[in-house]
């Protein structure tokens, strides 16, 4: 019966590879005429003041549309683009765009924009040099911008990678920047870092949220215990993948300052996300497919 598993393993296994690579393959070459071309966009979606309801900050999620004219996830093609070598290309463009189109929303609406950061493009030199560079260009204000920075990239193996990108992280927070640990809770579960890490907000993992709807009392208070934290560290935390009106009621009920998720907006368009800000959309707009 073990031969009889071996085998079919290998037969279910070989195809699976071969696709994979396949995708992989495809995946390479398309991100490469991607950005060449226009390929890339931005959406944003709104962060909300979770008291008012009213929009704090926007993420800034790119997306990029295959040549069949389907949005393919960054979830996929993120992972190839720092394989290949270009996501810091690619994150260059975005925080550039971002810059350039928060300004005009911050000058009209005081609400800051919030950008994903790969490991990669953190450890490059002139990383902060770059992103100063792009809020003078677009004549954004340090304190208007937040990186979002996964906990694993924050906490990683010491060495001088990781000084390069804390003194670039420093030097950033020291003209204003924000920076936010993205997907909290899911990286190491060891809290003794937390207070020497160079940061200012922590974005509650949507797992967490999720969680809030379990029976499971255990599993739902790890939201609540992920605030005190926060709350004794002295750094605001925003809830992420917020779906539910009673998420959002219970996050309220534990003081939660900010929120992001479906409930409140799906990412939107440039456009859709002007007209959001504008109170023209209904509260639950945009609705584009995320
Ligand atoms: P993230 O930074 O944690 O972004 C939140 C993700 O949750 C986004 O997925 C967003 O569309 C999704 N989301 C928002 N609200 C809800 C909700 O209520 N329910 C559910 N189920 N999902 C929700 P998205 O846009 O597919 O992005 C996935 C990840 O890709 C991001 O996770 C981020 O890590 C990465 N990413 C996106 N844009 C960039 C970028 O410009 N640069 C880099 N390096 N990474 C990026
Ligand atoms: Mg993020
Ligand atoms: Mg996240
Ligand atoms: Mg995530």
């Amino acid at each position: 019966a073990a031969k009889e598993a071996g085998k079919n393993q290998v037969v279910e296994f070989s195809p699976g590879m071969r696709e994979f690579r396949l995708h992989y393959a495809q995946l390479a070459a398309g991100l490469q005429v991607a950005l060449a071309g226009d390929a890339l966009t931005v959406l944003y979606q709104p962060i909300v003041d979770l008291a008012c309801g009213r929009p704090v900050a926007l993420e800034a999620l790119l997306r990029w549309r295959g040549a069949d004219g389907r949005f393919v996830p960054p979830g996929q093609f993120i992972p190839v683009a720092e394989d290949i070598g270009v996501v810091s290309a690619i994150g260059d463009q975005v925080l550039r765009d971002a810059c350039a189109q928060a300004a005009r929303w911050f000058d009209r609406h005081q609400v800051a924009v919030s950008v994903n950061v790969s490991g990669r493009q953190l450890v490059l030199p002139d990383f902060a040099d770059t992103v100063l560079g792009h809020l003078v260009t677009a004549g954004l204000p340090p304190q208007a911008l937040i990186l979002e920075i996964t906990e694993t990239v924050l906490v990683g193996p010491t060495g001088p990678a990781k000084d390069i990108a804390y003194d670039g992280l420093a030097a950033l927070r020291r003209h204003g920047v924000r920076i936010a640990v993205d997907d909290f809770g899911t990286g190491y579960s060891s809290l003794s870092y937390l207070h020497r890490l160079p940061i200012d907000i922590l974005k509650i993992d949507q797992t967490f949220t999720g969680a809030l709807d379990s029976t499971e009392e255990r599993e739902a208070a790890l939201v609540g215990a992920i605030l005190a934290l926060g709350t004794s560290l002295a750094v605001p935390t925003i809830a992420e993948g917020v779906e539910t009106p009673r998420q959002a009621a219970l996050l309220r009920a534990m003081n939660c300052p900010m929120a992001q998720g479906y409930h409140f907006a799906r990412p939107g368009t440039t456009s859709e996300i002007t007209d959001y800000l504008a109170g023209t959309a209904p509260r639950r707009a945009p609705s584009v497919p995320s």
